[in-house]
């Protein structure tokens, strides 16, 4: 037997404020609604693409579950996609020899080649330097573009994703028939697995592009190897449709402050998912939690000092389009948003809190941590995440804190045909809830507010000693001059 642990330190505090938060985690954990929740979204409205008709069919139900959760002031926020976009479909096909089918989807908000599609030669094009590759465009028209990694990877692992944006417009401009692509330079996670998403924020690329299997584009690697430059001959038939401005809306409800109703800590995931499977796990799993620790204050019956607000965005996907517009839309009263607590990384417990390089919340937060010992305590960083729905609250001064996922097996449901009811762990869920629930309670309802609101030179010079200012500007993000 093992000798037994020191006593888990626990966090000293007043015995009513106990009863409050033992009330909001002890009601949280045995509300088991999230999981029959996140299988209506995932099962009965499925993928939900900003701007399609399930994601419209996910907004009207989100409100009315938010409403039977006892939230105040639930209503939803409009806001406008530049441009909406539905998959049609990728067929691809090696031309000669054994005729075989390449396995492929389209990347998100990317177009279509013509009609019945083309037979094209397949060229390679180094993925770490896409940038010097731009050079040979003279020679890409009908042709298809495969992204290979050769030689040293770049130092700055974004360098790729910072590249693709003229290199897609440059292959566009060319004539080229289609890019073979994926989010990273190498090959889809997973056996047998496409990965689809976005390769720019906000922005439409009228090339096609798509992600192969791992499997399909091994063989089409081997079969160039080979071959030779410009042996490989497929057939490529990719069709798309991208439209003009589609309306969406984020959904909002909160719990009202007592004293200090006026200052806010935002609780929240997305709402909108990939097409290609449920959205179960990106990011069902974060909203349905966000929503249950909402319901869970609610009926502790107690109330925090400030509000706790559920919000869940849509256009996340699409670069963080939705709480974008949030924090566009309640520009005068980030003063008073004492912090925005995101959760998107799928389906394992939380175990860590990324402060959004606020770096005077972490003493605030420990006791916080401390709090939490019995879920193994989040370990508190100061790192910026802007891969989800916190990257505008932190551009806004405000603690954007991203919750880090312990979810190994989320980089094969992400964006994938698995992103399944089935890969949700119940009891993570109720759990994750849980934490999020007595995280939200505690901000809200500290004597003092958690750090000052920065100032747009503070956010600038904290982003720059992060070294974020490359892949900001990448994102279109960057909104502090040159
Ligand atoms: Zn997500």
């Amino acid at each position: 037997m093992a000798a037994p642990r020191a006593r888990a330190q626990t966090a000293a505090m007043p015995a009513a404020e106990s009863r409050a938060l033992a009330a909001v985690a002890g009601r949280a954990l045995l509300d088991s609604r999230a999981n029959q929740e996140l299988e209506y979204l995932s099962d009965e409205i499925g993928g939900r693409v900003t701007g399609s008709p399930a994601a419209n069919q996910a907004i009207a139900w989100a409100l009315g579950e938010m409403r039977k959760a006892g939230l105040e002031d639930v209503h939803e926020e409009p806001w406008t996609l530049e441009h909406g976009w539905t998959r049609g479909f990728a067929h691809l096909r090696i031309l000669g020899g054994a005729n075989q089918v390449l396995h492929a989807d389209a990347m998100g908000w990317t177009g279509s080649t013509p009609a019945g599609g083309l037979d094209a030669p397949v060229i390679a094009v180094n993925a770490y330097h896409l940038r010097a590759a731009e050079r040979e465009a003279g020679s890409w028209r009908g042709k298809v573009l495969l992204l290979r990694p050769e030689g040293a990877p770049p130092k700055n692992a974004m360098s790729t994703f910072t590249q693709l944006d003229g290199f897609l417009k440059a292959a566009y401009a060319a004539g080229t028939a289609a890019v073979i692509a994926g989010q990273g330079a190498g090959l889809a996670a997973g056996m047998n697995l496409t990965h689809t998403g976005v390769l720019g924020f906000n922005t439409v690329y009228r090339v096609p592009v798509v992600n192969l299997t791992a499997e399909s584009q091994s063989l089409l690697q081997r079969l160039m190897d080979r071959a030779g430059a410009d042996a490989v001959r497929i057939h490529v038939d990719i069709q798309n449709t991208i439209t003009g401005p589609v309306p969406t809306a984020n959904v909002v409800g909160e719990v009202r402050g007592t004293s200090e109703p006026q200052q806010v800590v935002v609780i929240g995931g997305h709402l909108d998912s990939w097409d290609l499977s449920a959205g179960a796990t990106d990011d069902g799993t974060g909203a349905m939690a966000a929503l249950a620790a909402g319901r869970a204050i609610v009926e502790s019956g107690y109330r925090p000092k400030r509000t706790v607000r559920v919000v869940l965005f849509t256009g996340e996907e699409q670069g963080l389009l939705g709480s974008q517009a949030y924090v566009k839309r309640h520009a005068a009263e980030m003063k008073d948003t004492v912090a925005a607590l995101i959760l998107d990384e799928g389906q394992g417990p939380i175990d860590a809190m990324q402060v959004g390089g606020h770096d005077a919340v972490i003493p605030e937060l420990e006791p916080l941590a401390r709090l939490l010992a019995g879920f193994g305590s989040p370990r508190l960083n100061d790192g910026s995440s802007f891969g989800t729905d916190s990257g505008p609250f932190i551009l806004a001064g405000v603690p954007g804190i991203n919750l880090s996922q312990d979810s190994p097996d989320y980089r094969y449901t992400h964006h994938s045909v698995v992103d399944t009811f089935d890969h949700v762990r119940h009891a993570v869920l109720i759990r994750n809830a849980a934490e999020l629930a007595v995280m939200a309670f505690t901000i809200a309802d500290r004597a003092q507010r958690l750090d000052a609101p920065w100032t747009p030179a503070q956010v600038k010079a904290e982003l720059e000693r992060q070294g974020l200012e490359g892949e900001l500007r990448a994102f279109g993000l960057w909104n502090f001059g040159n």
